[in-house]
């Protein structure tokens, strides 16, 4: 977690900090006092514990990570979120946008009452995620979120013919508050929901759209072989007759081999994509062509 910049040289922006830190001795009390908030229950003697090999460690950002619900994020760097092109745009969407900041990157030091701090609160996750999103296409988040993967922390496809083929979790917008936090299978290219409640109401922008395939493309012998395998349908022990098993399948196959033979562009591709009338206009189409298929 607090690997930050680990086996990386040091950055003009790690000596930066470094000075930073060494102009605010003050840090040091206030950060104690931010994790008296936020450390308190578990991992709290780990995180004092394991002080020594940094020095600086994100409180408030091992606070997050390591919160029940928050196990499909990833820690980004302190380097990053201190980059201010990093976080371009982002003062319009999140409220409090400051505060917020100084409390991700815990030099948080505002004094003000229960309801306003819950507010900031609210808006430093709100603004963690987002700048996530940001975060997990680079190449230090990508291979963290590989690690993450690697060690199935986003959950394993729920299809059997998949085999625990590790999921990644992924957004259908890039744009906040559209829509909740998928997971997809790179075995089956399908989309599934979240099993636990407190993952499924995660937004999906804090993954955003691309990062899957970004990161199938960034490392593609991650990429699962493809398989043609499906579940074959039996009836006691009898293979069910394929055009009452996998019609659909098979009428679609016939009329694609049809339309190359002549040389009719099928544009399935696309078709497939869409929603059910299509295939509903194939069965049809395959009902007028049956007898001269059977026929050939
Ligand atoms: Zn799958």
């Amino acid at each position: 977690m607090s690997d930050a910049g680990q086996g990386v040289a040091a950055s003009p922006r790690d000596q930066v900090r470094k000075k930073i830190s060494e102009l605010i001795p003050s840090l040091e009390g206030l950060v104690s006092d931010l994790r008296v908030d936020y450390g308190g229950g578990h991992g709290a003697m780990d995180d004092f514990n394991s002080e020594t090999d940094s020095d600086y460690t994100s409180y408030w950002r091992d606070w997050f990570i390591s919160s029940r619900g928050n196990e499909y994020f990833c820690e980004i760097d302190e380097e990053y979120l201190t980059d201010r092109f990093n976080l371009t745009g982002l003062n319009t969407e999140v409220q409090y946008y400051q505060y917020a900041l100084d409390l991700v990157t815990d030099v948080f030091d505002f004094d003000c009452d229960d309801d306003m701090r819950e507010q900031i609160e609210k808006s430093a996750r709100h603004l963690y995620g987002l700048v996530h999103a940001r975060y997990i296409v680079t190449t230090r988040g990508l291979a963290k979120m590989l690690e993450k993967f690697k060690k199935s922390d986003f959950g394993k496809c729920p299809r059997v013919m998949c085999e625990s083929q590790p999921l990644l979790p992924m957004g259908q917008s890039d744009v906040a508050n559209s829509s909740p936090v998928k997971l997809y299978c790179a075995r089956c290219e399908d989309l599934y929901n979240p099993k636990s409640s407190r993952h499924a109401i995660i937004d999906g922008a804090y993954f955003g759209t691309s990062f899957h395939n970004i990161l199938f493309q960034v490392y593609p012998n991650m990429l699962p072989p493809k398989s043609q395998r499906r579940y074959e349908p039996k009836v006691f022990g009898f293979k069910v007759h394929a055009a009452a098993a996998r019609w659909q399948a098979d009428e679609r196959e016939m009329l694609k081999d049809r339309l190359r033979g002549a040389r009719i562009e099928s544009g399935f591709e696309e078709e497939d994509d869409d929603a059910e009338e299509e295939e509903e206009d194939e069965e049809m189409e395959g009902d007028g062509f049956e007898g001269a298929a059977v026929q050939q």
